[in-house]
């Protein structure tokens, strides 16, 4: 019997396209709202602003240590969106199949993408398919798009960022990039690494209850925390200082990038969240991410100055003082 795979008639919009949405899509990420199927999905629109974002995702290999990417499909988005102080509500998910794709690895990326869904509060409400020749694209490649609404009178954004703040992270850095890079190097460690993908949506929501006054959230996926805050920096027209001993980073991640030559702080996460908030509400957001299931190592990294803008520094831990630029360059393709 010939292997259950892709063929292009899978995306053709007939027959086949049918089966395939029925037996993949539609029983796995169906819901009221999504199961009409028709042209386009009809939403109640919610009191307030919106939220919207939107990213590719074409991660390679597919299946990692800590998720793959079905599951960083929906975190990866609902944590965009999240961002902006919103609750992530609604994700549309488009799929770009390679011919010859075994349908039992499909199978496993939407069962993935509907549990990380469910468990973000999300639904996926519309979705498409295609499907390009053997060679044309790389066996599964996601787009989703996120929507959520902003509470009235929440204001979060990277323009907000102002001296005298301080700077937190939710955890360890770089856990993401490294586990993904020592994979695609084939590197057989024994260091214990694992992606770090999770939906930050839950954790955002206890942080602005209890510190409204938070002025940025960003989360530091490619280029890592160094490229991302010098991005704050720039936006808000401000500096940052930073104090390298402060920043948590695994071990397995250390001892990875002392060998591999990296920075973990140049590393994607991608389940990990920087704080900007005023003096007053630093500690206060510390003990809320610490008594987080995704924040038990966050830490205080670092305060906002005033110039020059746009400039981060970098206090090393042995002692001496440097610029933290923006990544120069992409040190590894399809990371996320
Ligand atoms: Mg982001």
């Amino acid at each position: 019997m010939a292997k259950d795979t892709i063929l292009l008639d899978h995306g053709a919009g007939g027959r086949a396209s049918h089966q395939l949405v029925q037996r993949v899509f539609a029983r796995r990420l169906g819901n009221e709202l999504l199961d009409p199927l028709d042209d386009a999905a009809v939403l109640a629109a919610p009191a307030g602003r919106l939220s919207v974002s939107t990213d590719t995702f074409v991660v390679d290999p597919l299946f990692f240590p800590g998720g793959d990417i079905g599951s960083l499909a929906v975190h990866g988005t609902v944590n965009d969106v999240a961002m902006r102080g919103a609750r992530p509500l609604y994700l549309t998910a488009g799929f770009v199949l390679e011919e010859g794709l075994d349908v039992a690895v499909l199978e496993r990326v939407v069962a993935s993408m509907a549990a990380a869904a469910k468990a973000c509060g999300v639904r996926v409400v519309a979705g498409d398919t295609k499907v390009v020749g053997r060679g044309q694209a790389d066996k599964v490649f996601i787009n989703t798009t996120g929507i959520g609404v902003i509470p009235e009178g929440r204001e979060v954004g990277a323009h907000l960022a102002a001296p005298g703040d301080k700077v937190l992270v939710s955890g360890t850095m770089g856990d993401h990039g490294v586990t993904i890079m020592a994979l695609r190097g084939g590197l057989n460690l024994e260091a214990n690494l694992q992606s770090d993908s999770a939906g930050l949506q839950g954790m955002i929501s206890e942080l602005l209850e209890a510190c409204p006054n938070i002025h940025t959230l960003r989360d530091p996926t490619r280029g890592g925390l160094a490229t991302t805050l010098n991005e704050i920096a720039a936006t808000a027209g401000v500096s940052m200082e930073l104090d390298e001993e402060a920043i948590p980073v695994g071990e397995g991640v250390r001892g990875v990038c002392e060998l591999l030559g990296l920075d973990p702080l140049y590393l994607a996460n991608e389940g990990k969240l920087i704080v900007v908030a005023p003096p007053q509400e630093a500690e206060p957001a510390l003990e809320v991410m610490r008594a987080h299931a995704l924040g038990a190592q966050a830490a205080i990294i670092g305060a906002v100055g005033e110039s020059p803008a746009g400039r981060v520094w970098l206090q090393t831990a042995v002692g001496g003082r440097r610029i933290l630029d923006m990544l120069a360059g992409e040190a590894l393709p399809r990371i996320c």
